[in-house]
């Protein structure tokens, strides 16, 4: 029979209120794995009650208590991290290798989000006049919640809820209705932490969960992750309800190659981080821009290099590429490349109808280079997030600049060269909120904040780290005097 996914509300395992289920799907053969709630507003509106309940008892434990929950969870995730990385390659397709990955990031933010008690620590200045001092101190909002993507079921919920329920929110997680088995497992391993009823609450669905979160006033924050057009609305439709909204978008990163880039090894980056989780990371490579006559070379390279990774299901041994989430997913990537040869590009490696051994039906496209494209194409300017990289060459590193300035996503942009000064001018003037210096993924660490700009971001504080912690808490001024007269008695 197919398991039917439940909501975790007020600590207890809770079937939907709604009667609509969507099927959880394993990208590499198609076949079913669970039914998941399409969502429910009501189920909203009970977890939302469950973690409002929670909130008094939870802000009120002292910081250096709060995290020994999170201690705990950080070993759970790291003794269970192969069982969590073989759910989530089933469901969202990703090498095992890529899933391991994904777990220890999201451990690094637990770790970060231990250090809250010095974390939370603020400002106190003596004498602002005489005999009056003032401090601020920083509280929790009450209910924060994750709206996640599909692309890292396990990474992106930690980039926010451990520094949200450290600082004493209770909190809601809604997984990708894509992928919502490695969570739900998640949560079936973290009630060994035996947390407060309704502190940490997981609510499967789509857009319905989605606008109900939007509209309670029982919640004032929202951390969004997924595709820009979502972002926005999300950022706008939140903040008309009074909340506040930080909402990762899209993204069409590019990569700059100077003349003078070390060739093997910037060829393997590149080919990682355009080809790495099937393309569909919101750091990844879509875009080679090679400066000068000399860099051309870089292009061959990178299409023998993209040309020789293995394409397959993500748990055989070997497999350098899982396949994209879904079938509809790949028909969109497949339209997008006809369209680009359309517009006049070069196909230098066609990955389209690509056979997998054993795996007939999966959603597979390999690795797929476009040369010569147009920077006027709709496909230049397109988030593909599949396999497909598009190589194109400019005069000068200025001429690469302005062309990436133009792009309307900033997410991330990366120089491939030996020159200090073209890595400084390259950092100073590129508007994007991560960037790499010989580097293939600029994924910040834990403890920077995760910077994307322009149509990749809509708010101001971004997740992970000391914006996190900024974001889940508000800041209140205290003006003190103490009059000796009052209160001196001896
Ligand atoms: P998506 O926008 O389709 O879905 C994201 C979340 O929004 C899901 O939980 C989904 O249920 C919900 N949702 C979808 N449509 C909605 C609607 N119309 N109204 C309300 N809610 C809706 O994104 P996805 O396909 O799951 O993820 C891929 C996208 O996420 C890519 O664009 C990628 O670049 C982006 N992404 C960005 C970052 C970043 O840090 N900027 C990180 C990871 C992924």
């Amino acid at each position: 029979m197919t398991r039917k996914l439940r909501n975790y509300i007020n600590g207890k395992w809770t079937e939907t209120t709604g009667s609509l289920f969507l099927d959880v799907i394993n990208p590499a053969d198609n076949k079913t794995l669970a039914i998941v709630p399409a969502g429910s507003r009501d189920d909203i509106i009970d977890a939302a009650r469950a973690a409002k309940n929670a909130s008094a008892d939870w802000r009120n434990m002292p910081a250096t208590q709060r995290i020994q929950y999170l201690f705990k969870m950080k070993q759970i995730l790291e003794t269970n991290s192969d069982e969590i990385s073989a759910i989530c390659t089933a469901e969202c397709g990703k090498t095992l290798q890529e899933s391991r990955a994904e777990v220890v990031r999201a451990i690094e933010n637990i770790e970060v989000a231990c250090g809250i008690p010095k974390l939370l620590q603020s400002d106190f200045s003596e004498d602002i006049t005489k005999g009056i001092d003032e401090y601020f101190i920083r509280q929790p909002l009450g209910i924060g919640t994750c709206i996640a993507p599909f692309n890292f079921p396990v990474m992106i919920p930690f980039w926010f809820m451990p520094y949200a329920i450290a600082c004493g929110n209770t909190y809601i997680i809604k997984p990708s209705e894509k992928v919502p088995l490695t969570m739900t497992r998640i949560f079936e391993l973290l009630e060994e932490l035996n947390l407060p009823a309704g502190v940490l609450n997981m609510v499967h669905g789509g857009k319905e969960t989605v606008d109900a979160i939007l509209e309670h006033p029982d919640i004032p924050a929202i951390s969004f992750v997924g595709s820009t057009n979502v972002a926005r609305y999300v950022y706008q439709t939140g903040v008309a309800h009074n909340k506040r909204v930080q909402a990762q978008g899209g993204a069409k990163n590019p990569v700059v190659i100077m003349p003078d880039a070390d060739v093997d090894t910037t060829v393997r980056i590149v080919t990682d981080s355009a080809f790495g989780c099937a393309g569909q990371r919101c750091l990844a490579a879509s875009i080679v821009i090679t400066v000068g006559k000399e860099s051309e070379k870089f292009a061959d390279k990178i299409v023998s290099s993209a040309k020789s990774r293995i394409t397959g299901n993500g748990m055989d041994k070997g497999v350098e590429m899982g396949p994209v989430i879904s079938k509809e997913s790949r028909i969109s990537i497949e339209k997008l490349i006809q369209k680009g040869i359309d517009d006049g590009a070069t196909i230098l490696l066609d990955g389209r109808n690509i056979k997998v051994e054993g795996s007939g039906e999966g959603n597979f496209v390999g690795p797929t280079v476009l040369g010569g494209l147009s920077t006027d194409s709709e496909v230049f300017k397109t988030e593909i997030f599949g396999p497909v990289l598009i190589i194109i060459n400019v005069e000068t590193l200025e001429d690469a600049i302005d062309l990436i300035n133009d792009n309307r996503y900033g997410n991330s942009a990366c120089i491939f060269t030996a020159s200090g000064s073209a890595a400084r001018k390259f950092r100073h003037d590129v508007m994007a909120g991560n960037i790499g210096v010989n580097i293939g993924i600029a994924a910040p660490m834990a403890f920077f904040p995760f910077s994307g700009w322009k149509e990749s971001f809509f708010g101001d504080l971004h997740g992970q780290s000391l914006h996190a912690i900024e974001f889940y808490t508000q800041t209140k001024v205290v003006i003190e005097r103490w009059h000796d007269e009052w209160t001196r008695k001896f």
